[in-house]
């Protein structure tokens, strides 16, 4: 089973609060296990992500770590390979096939400039692009790549509702014992 974790750097409260909730969110979305994050604790992101996980399902973590290098070097000996989502790496393009033969990927996003101890300490610096754009655009491009396209489809088990897809409106269901 392939085992993806975001690391989000940095997080500041008032400032990132939409920001982080949709990293998390699209993570969640496109196939992640969990977000841990660094910069300032925030319970109310927190238990924005466990109200949606209750609501539609899955058991996606969000975790506040105090040391981000400490818990990349944790991540690196339970055999994850960390990779940093940043403008100024290797085209996507041109290192996605190689990252597909890994199945444990930690992917680290910042929100303000981050610094050089991320570039050195991870195993690869990957670029959606080489122009600047958002952490939630680069996570939601990246995974979609790796899976390619199949995570879209993935079923959440649990939750309280579902979505039955339509050409128009919102259709609605809620599951009966979680199915
Ligand atoms: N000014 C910051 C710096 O120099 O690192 C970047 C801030 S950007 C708004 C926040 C995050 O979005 C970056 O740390 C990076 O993880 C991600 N990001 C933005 N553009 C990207 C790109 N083209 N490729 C990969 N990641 C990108």
């Amino acid at each position: 089973m392939r085992r993806i974790w975001i690391l989000r750097l940095s997080h500041r409260r008032e400032r990132d609060k939409r920001l982080t909730t949709h990293v998390a969110l699209t993570a969640r979305a496109l196939g992640a296990e969990g977000m841990a994050y660094s910069g300032d604790i925030d319970t109310t992101l927190e238990d924005r992500i466990k109200d949606i996980n209750r609501r539609w399902g899955g058991d996606f973590k969000v975790e506040y770590i105090e040391d981000p290098v400490k818990w990349i070097n944790l991540m690196k000996m339970n055999g994850f390979k960390i990779i940093h989502l940043t403008m100024y790496g290797v085209n996507i393009s041109d290192i996605i096939n190689e990252l597909r033969k890994y199945d444990k990927l930690v992917l680290i996003v910042g929100s303000e400039k981050v610094e050089k101890i991320y570039f050195e300490i991870s195993d690869y610096n990957v670029a959606i692009g080489n122009q600047p754009h958002s952490e939630v655009a680069a996570i939601a491009v990246f995974l979609d790549r790796y899976f390619r396209g199949r995570e879209l489809r993935k079923k959440f088990v649990g939750g309280e509702y579902y979505i039955i897809p339509s050409e128009r409106g919102k259709i609605v269901k809620k599951k009966v014992n979680g199915l």
